[in-house]
């Protein structure tokens, strides 16, 4: 007879792309996951046991609903369920199975059970879901049988480590695990567009800094908050991790174009360029291997093909552009998913735009102004005197 088990709740996570990798390749990115995990669920005050057999991880605490709602935020997850966990043995499988239709399954329902089970002997996959189905079907009159379109879905697997009983599969970002694929450093402004693109970063496993440029009087006058708030609502995506903003002032740069008169037309490409050059310096000291902006091919003047390459010659470092080709439409949609997009905008105009920015400038162009501003110089001044603004699971420190 089967030994009898208390039913026990777990979380179990699935993870996706990192089973594609060559074994140490796994090993070495599945720790990395654990160690975000465990710090995500340590800074809401859960205090966990994991395991991790082939394929999923397994985490037993205190409340497994909350427990999962955290995990479900953490990149390199697929998706995350809280299970009834029995021994590995059919018949406690279906008994589970039963208590938990019995709680929110009601009749008339269409229905399907979906069985998994490792082991090469006895019953098969499809066998366990029959089998545990037709229980689930016995004991609650009045439902039918979809296996493709069913209104609830029951999944039982029969693991060598436990029998496995869930309901519900909440969906996580997928992507890498955060700071599995180095750092990088992102052009973070008060928009909609470099949020998401710092996100997306994030969700390829790159570990990221912000760079603020804060242009004083040049700027509406809630720029700078609405940047610290992108930059906040970031950090609930690195759970347990600190986010860094480098806030560099930028207020004598335009100041200095306006006083000295350089084309007005060419102020954009000029401020991007000395956006990216700032970056590049601070890459070298954040040992950030890639600059990332939120630019996309004609949305606004800087942004044409032709000025995106004089102002990405501004500077050796990679620059990544994760939004390239993206609608705006698809922007908001997504800054909408992952929580930066605002309703409400404040002040976010940029006082140094000019009425007819050039849409091609030449990088001899910018260059003969950049030699009239004295760039070195401007960016020297203001590189030794940053500020830092940590951001830690949304709370700015
Ligand atoms: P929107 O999201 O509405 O397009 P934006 O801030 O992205 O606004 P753009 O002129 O399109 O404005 O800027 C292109 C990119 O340059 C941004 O995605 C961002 O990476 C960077 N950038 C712009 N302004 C700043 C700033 N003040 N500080 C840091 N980076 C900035
Ligand atoms: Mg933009």
């Amino acid at each position: 007879m089967a030994e009898r088990q208390e039913p026990e709740k777990v979380v179990m996570v699935r993870y996706g792309e990192l089973f594609l990798k060559s074994d140490p390749v796994k090993y070495h990115f599945i720790g990395i996951l654990l160690r975000n995990i465990r710090q995500a669920l340590e800074a809401a005050g859960h205090s966990c046991r994991f395991e991790s057999p082939r394929g999923r991880i397994f985490v037993y605490g205190e409340n497994p609903e909350e427990i999962a709602g955290i995990i479900s935020r953490v990149f390199g997850v697929v998706d995350v369920s809280v299970c009834t966990r029995v021994a590995a043995d059919p018949d406690a499988v279906r008994d589970a199975a039963v208590t938990l239709a019995g709680a929110h399954l009601h009749a008339p329902s269409r229905f399907a059970v979906r069985g998994k089970r490792q082991s090469k002997t006895g019953m098969n996959s499809q066998q366990l879901g029959e089998y545990v189905g037709s229980a689930i079907y016995d004991a609650i009159p009045g439902l039918t049988v979809d296996l493709r379109h069913p209104e609830y879905e029951l999944f039982v697997e029969v693991r060598d480590c436990g029998g496995l009983v869930y309901d519900s599969r909440i969906p996580a970002p997928g992507g890498l695990p955060w700071g599995s694929q180095g750092k990088v450093l992102c052009l973070l402004s008060s928009g909609i567009d470099s949020p998401v693109a710092s996100w997306l970063a994030m969700k390829r496993g790159c570990e990221v800094s912000h760079l603020h440029m804060d242009g004083g009087r040049w700027a509406g006058g809630d720029v700078r908050t609405t940047a610290i708030e992108n930059h906040r609502r970031l950090s609930l995506w690195c759970p347990g991790a600190d986010l860094q903003m480098i806030v560099a002032d930028t207020e004598p740069f335009y100041d200095r174009m306006q006083e000295l008169r350089v084309p007005a037309r060419l102020r954009c490409v000029l401020c991007k360029r000395f956006m990216l050059r700032a970056a590049g310096r601070l890459c070298v000291h954040e040992d950030a291997q890639a600059i990332l902006t939120g630019e996309n091919i004609g949305q606004v003047a800087s942004q044409t093909l032709a000025n995106l390459a004089v102002i990405a010659d501004a500077t050796t470092v990679p620059v990544l552009r994760p939004l390239i080709t993206y609608d705006k439409a698809e922007t908001i949609t997504l800054a909408r998913k992952i929580g930066t997009f605002m309703d409400k905008q404040g002040d976010l105009a940029c006082r140094a735009v000019p009425r007819m920015p050039a849409t091609a400038a030449t990088t001899r162009a910018v260059q003969e102004s950049e030699a009239i501003l004295g760039i070195d110089e401007l960016l020297d001044a203001m590189l030794a005197r940053v500020q830092y603004v940590i951001a830690h699971n949304g709370k700015i420190l």
